[in-house]
């Protein structure tokens, strides 16, 4: 027997695609790092290593744990992009292998009390002022500590995705000045996604990029959404004007309509704020959420499509409805959405093709 259950499917020959078209923009003597935190943008990491392995150069993730399990399956470079925040974490650091990037003293003193300089990318603060040394804090350990030592110099950009905002070229400056007192040998990484579309030319040696590989950067349409959320209908009824529709009855009936009910909630991953009017997709055709979302399904105006019935699908998102749209007309973000889908949907992992 199967239950009932919405759908997370994924398709890694998308993935496999988009690396390549993100991999056309940089320099050809960049290097790529696929940053595949939190369960690889809900992709699962696993599998997404697994296809993705011989395109890329190398990993970033955030937790320790994910890089044991990726240092399992893979022989490439993998950057602890936090850092460590202990002398154990350090010590498994160590034994898998990993790239760590130091971001403050308190983990510079960790490197310090080992005294094992291999394999660092110092943060540095440019401007967005969350993690990183400010540039004489560096300086001095750079002055004290690395001068003989090969280590990457990098940086994060705050608001990349805005090619315009004043803040990206004061950032890039500030990292080029430092750059520029350092060995020249030191290398270099200050772009993710939004940085490789807007400005390559600041690719440098290593390129950190996430969501482009899973297609939600908003602004370009050639990378594609490479998941397709989708639930099927439970229900579908008739409702006549001014009646309305789910919690606080938000949604007012203008006219006479027909009502899905979709098995898919906020428990599921679905934010609960999507608003009416967000458009999903039912049998190729446009319909649009009407209602609140519940904690277990969502109400869909299907008005107007064409034999709608109990058993179809509706699509949230897919490679041909972008993760983009829900997230902007919704005031969230790509990255929101994909990782906030809940286990209770069930993932369906596609083999490549
Ligand atoms: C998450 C992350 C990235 C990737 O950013 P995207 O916008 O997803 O490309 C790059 N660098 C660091 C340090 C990160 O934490």
């Amino acid at each position: 027997m199967t239950s009932l259950s919405s759908i997370l499917e994924i398709d890694p020959s998308i993935l496999r695609n988009n690396i390549q078209k993100l991999k056309n923009k940089i320099k050809p003597s960049s290097n790529f790092l696929a940053v595949i935190k939190s369960d690889a943008y809900g992709h699962i990491l696993s599998k997404v290593v697994h296809d993705i392995d011989d395109l890329v150069d190398g990993y970033g993730v955030v937790r320790i744990d994910e890089a044991i399990e990726l240092r399992k399956i893979s022989k490439k470079k993998i950057l602890l992009m936090q850092g460590v925040y202990s002398n154990d974490d350090f010590k498994i650091a160590k034994i898998n292998n990993l790239d760590l990037v130091v971001h403050n003293q308190h983990q510079f003193n960790i490197i310090k009390t080992n005294n094992d300089y291999k394999d660092l990318w110092f943060k540095i603060n440019t401007g967005m002022n969350r993690l990183g040394f400010d540039k004489d804090d560096f300086l001095n350990i750079y002055e004290n500590y690395l001068r003989d030592v090969r280590f990457t110099l990098m940086t994060h950009l705050a608001a990349s995705n805005i090619k315009e905002d004043p803040s990206n070229e004061k950032q890039f400056l500030r990292f080029e000045e430092l750059s520029k007192k350092l060995n020249p040998d030191v290398q270099k990484s200050i772009a993710n996604t939004g940085c490789v579309l807007n400005f390559p030319e600041k690719s440098f040696d290593w390129v950190r990029v996430g969501i482009g590989i899973f297609g939600g950067y908003i602004g370009n349409d050639e990378l594609q959404t490479a998941i397709t959320l989708k639930s099927p209908i439970i229900n579908v009824k008739e409702i006549a004007t001014g009646e309305r529709v789910g919690y606080d009855g938000r949604a007012v009936a203008k006219n006479d309509m027909k009502i899905a009910t979709v098995y898919l909630g906020y428990a599921d991953g679905l934010p609960q704020h999507v608003k009416d009017g967000s458009i999903v997709m039912v049998n190729n055709q446009e319909a649009k959420v009407f209602g609140k979302v519940s904690m277990d399904v969502t109400t869909i105006d299907v008005t107007n499509i064409q034999d709608c019935s109990i058993g179809d699908w509706c699509e949230y998102f897919s490679p041909n409805h972008s993760i983009n749209n829900l997230a902007s007309n919704n005031g969230s973000i790509s990255y929101d959405l994909m990782i906030r889908i809940k286990s209770r949907v069930k993932r369906i992992y596609k083999n490549i093709n």
